[in-house]
């Protein structure tokens, strides 16, 4: 056997013995193994028809091989990042998408599935493995590979540019971000101002030699600027550099103007839709989702605007009225944090870090814990004695009613140097019937909670509670699935706008009075939290939430309309916009407003045609939960049927049935509007 500790067969990664120069020849190694298996498959059913064991099995083996190997590197990047490390990544991040792009284009194997997927065989196969064999189809077809010559040609370019004014778009965007600064040298303009904002806004100016405050356009500097300077002049000069930023209103004159790159994107866009033969861009990327038509989405999304357009009218009155009784009438754009800011304080006090000693971590995770084993009849155990990468760094099984073993996890809580921002679950194996054996689905979930500190155990607030729930839901579709086909097991195959489903529905769990009593207790007093505080919390989260809602919907119909509605040569970006949000939006932005000319979401990210996700997955974890509601927020039938429909079930089926088959039914927005306070 080899030295190298990425390419041992053992069950976990040996992370203690994993070093950066491991990295590449692993990668390398398992690259070869993967393409050595395509040639051997494409020789072997050259004179004979493939079969699920003959041509699928060898293929998933060597992924699954090369996806043991990266998960522990691209793991250890993100939260044991080094130099050396993060070059040995870098180095492997294009080999990767080179051999991706090489199957997804791979015309042998092409042919393969669909003569698979044609044959008597094919009927005889689970739902898995024949919804597994449909995705990979889609996908090559999606890839452009069943077209002509000519247009494969053609659609390869377009792949090519797309990709080009992508970075390009997000390249202008930073640029301009980056070049705005603002000096500041007398304090009395910076009134109203956090002292940790402050204190940002020095080591800018000391970073460039300079006294005083310099303030940029970079989010935290520009949120801090919004949400608290009393200075409105100063609040109105950065909202709109921050909303002209990459357009021709610049003050270089718009040599990075976003907007001719984003009528090209969508140009090439509606151009590669028509050739796969889809209408336009927004069918197009229904294809893969769980939406079905833009039908559905226009209605849905214009649903939510008529329910929920009348009630943001009203708060933003009650926010103007709250404003002018303090002097200020007519709020613009720029006054709507600080005046919302300035509110929610008066309203309800509500202070994150005052609730923090209600939340010590090690009571919140045996909460969550404890939520699980009651829905779901679950247990989770500690397990010593497994190779991790910090001493913070915990493992788990989980074991059901009968025994039996489902998963495993690494959980990393806190906050250190060196670990990315921010919180998400990963795969590190997935659940996958082997010729030899079964393998179990392993995750790591990863927090950035605030360590202990001076004697006091790990305090979170409530945000980190429900961050940490979230993920937590994700893990649990990871690792509850019982599909043995890696393909659509757990988390795989699941579609776009449907992957938040389990995990928003976790979240609920953080806001109930019954499930709070179980874990949220004082660290000193064991004191569960006080009724007045709990009932700040949830009026502090239904604050303004039709204005939010609203603004959510204004991003989403632009990103669906324009792509859904789009004509060559005559489609104006700007008034599409427009048209949107005199008809949604309740805070009008002044006429220079370029929003989105930074919408990187949709220009420079995955989203295109698909922001409304956001709101689906919403609908769907609300309506998901409000069967518990209805039927007992801890009740072990609803809990099971919710594990047997939806969590186990991975991506081997449609999401829309499994949704049906656990609610009885579609699913319906009024939850989600009841549980953000508006009338449903
Ligand atoms: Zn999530």
């Amino acid at each position: 056997m080899s030295e190298n500790p990425l390419l041992t067969n053992s069950t976990l990664p040996l992370f203690s013995q994993i070093r950066a120069e491991h990295v590449v020849p692993a990668i390398k190694q398992r690259l070869d193994e993967c393409r050595q298996t395509v040639d051997a498959v494409i020789r072997a059913h050259a004179d004979k028809a493939p079969t699920w064991d003959s041509f699928v099995e060898p293929l998933d083996l060597a992924e699954d091989a090369l996806e043991r190997s990266w998960s522990p590197v691209g793991h250890l990047n993100s939260v044991m990042n080094s130099e050396a490390l993060r070059e040995a990544y870098d180095q492997c991040l294009p080999l990767l998408s080179e051999y991706a792009t090489e199957m997804g284009q791979h015309e042998g194997l092409f042919k393969l599935t669909q003569a698979l997927v044609d044959s008597k065989e094919f009927e005889g196969y689970s739902q898995a493995q024949k919804r597994s064999l449909e995705n990979s189809l889609r996908g090559f077809r999606l890839s452009g590979i069943a077209l002509d010559k000519d247009k494969q040609q053609r659609f390869k370019a377009i792949e090519q540019s797309l990709s080009e004014l992508s970075s390009k778009f997000e390249q202008n965007l930073l640029d301009a971000t980056n070049d705005w600064s603002m000096l500041i040298e007398d304090p009395d303009q910076l009134s109203g101002l956090p002292e940790s904002a402050l204190g940002l806004m020095a080591q800018s100016a000391k970073a460039e030699d300079k006294s005083g405050w310099l303030l940029t356009l970079q989010p935290p500097c520009y949120i801090a600027v919004m949400t608290y300077a009393d200075n409105r002049e100063l609040r109105e000069t950065l909202y709109r550099a921050f909303n002209t930023r990459a357009s021709s209103l610049e003050k270089n004159g718009g040599e990075r103007d976003n907007a001719p790159i984003i009528d090209q994107i969508l140009a090439l866009r509606h151009e590669k839709a028509q050739l796969l033969g889809f209408a336009n861009y927004a069918e197009y990327s229904l294809d893969t989702k769980m939406a079905e038509s833009p039908d559905e989405v226009s209605e849905f999304l214009e649903q939510l605007v008529t329910k929920s357009r009348p009630q943001a009218q009203n708060e933003f009155e009650a926010l103007q009225s709250f404003a002018s009784e303090q002097g200020q009438s007519s709020l613009k754009a720029w006054d709507v944090p600080y005046w919302s800011e300035k509110r929610q304080q008066a309203e309800y006090q509500l202070d994150q870090e005052a609730l923090k000693p209600w939340f010590p971590a090690m009571n919140v995770i045996q909460g969550l814990f404890d939520v699980v084993e009651r829905l779901y009849g679950l247990h989770i155990r500690e397990q010593q004695g497994v190779s991790v990468w910090h001493d913070d760094v915990t493992f788990y099984d989980i074991v059901d009613g009968e025994g039996q073993k489902r998963g495993q996890f690494y959980l990393d809580l806190y906050a250190r140097k060196d670990k990315r921002g921010g919180a998400w679950m990963d795969v590190c194996s997935s659940r996958y019937k082997k010729p030899n054996g079964l393998q179990y689905p392993v995750a790591y979930l990863t927090c950035n909670a605030t360590p202990a500190i001076e004697g006091k155990p790990a305090l979170l607030t409530h945000d980190e509670v429900i961050t940490l729930f979230h993920e937590f839901g994700h893990g649990l579709h990871h690792m509850l699935t019982q599909v043995d086909v890696p393909g659509v097991s757990g988390i795989s195959g699941v579609e776009w706008d449907a992957v938040e489903l389990p995990s928003q529905f976790m979240e609920n769990w953080c806001w109930e009075r019954e499930a709070l009593d179980l874990f949220a207790r004082h660290y000193e007093t064991n004191e569960p939290l006080p009724e007045a505080q709990y009932q700040r919390m949830i009026a502090a989260k239904n604050f303004q939430s039709a204005m939010m809602m609203v603004r959510q919907l204004e991003f989403s119909l632009f990103d669906f309309y324009l792509h859904r509605d789009y004509q060559v040569g005559e489609t104006d970006v700007q008034s599409v916009l427009d048209e949107v949000r005199q008809r949604v939006a309740v805070v009008q932005p002044p006429s220079d407003n370029r929003f989105q000319n930074g919408f990187s979401h949709i220009f420079a990210g995955g989203y295109a045609a698909g922001y409304y996700s956001y709101k689906w997955a919403e609908v769907l974890s609300a309506d998901a939960y409000s069967r518990f509601e209805e039927e007992g927020i801890f009740n072990r039938d609803t809990g099971r049927d919710f594990l047997h429909h939806v969590l186990e079930q991975g991506g081997a089926v449609s999401a829309k049935d499994l949704f049906v088959a656990f609610r009885g039914r579609e699913p319906s927005i009024d939850p989600l509007l009841r549980h953000s306070g508006l009338a449903a």
